[in-house]
């Protein structure tokens, strides 16, 4: 179940302890053992987008490129 920041009600990860947002400090249910779970989860989220960006501009180029070799010939 999500949590919701009291400050600026945006969402928060799992066992965080500070809103992302705000930074308001978060008084939750979570012990420290979920502070390393949280941060991965925020890491891998970041890693996704940050691959995925220049992957999904390399297809347009790609798609753009045939499109006008094919349009040539
Ligand atoms: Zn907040």
């Amino acid at each position: 179940m999500p949590d919701w920041c009291p400050e600026c009600n945006a969402m928060l990860v799992e066992g965080t302890k500070e809103c992302p947002r705000c930074g308001a400090k978060i008084a939750g249910p979570g012990g420290e053992d979920d502070f390393s779970g949280s941060d991965i989860a925020w890491f891998s989220a970041y890693t996704i987008a940050i691959l995925l960006i220049p992957i999904i501009i390399g297809i347009g180029v790609a798609l753009l490129c045939l499109l006008v070799f094919f349009g040539r010939s």
